[in-house]
């Protein structure tokens, strides 16, 4: 059995990766993050990694006030 690593898909840093759920890229005015609400910021939906906040739990949103 070969003991192969998975590749690296990207070098780019966690907090700088984007989910579905992200209104925007981290760091962007008038953002912050927020809970994710798909899964409640669980993480997790159906057993599952929630795709939207890639099991983060936690989303970019648009602060509003502004
Ligand atoms: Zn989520």
């Amino acid at each position: 059995m070969t003991d192969r690593k998975r590749p690296v898909e990207t070098q780019v840093p966690p907090t700088h990766r984007m989910h579905p759920g992200d209104e925007a890229p981290p760091g962007t005015p008038g953002t912050g993050e927020g809970l994710c609400p798909i899964c409640q910021g669980s993480g997790r939906l159906n057993g599952d990694r929630c795709e939207s906040c890639g099991g983060t739990g936690r989303v970019i949103q648009g602060i509003g006030g502004a």
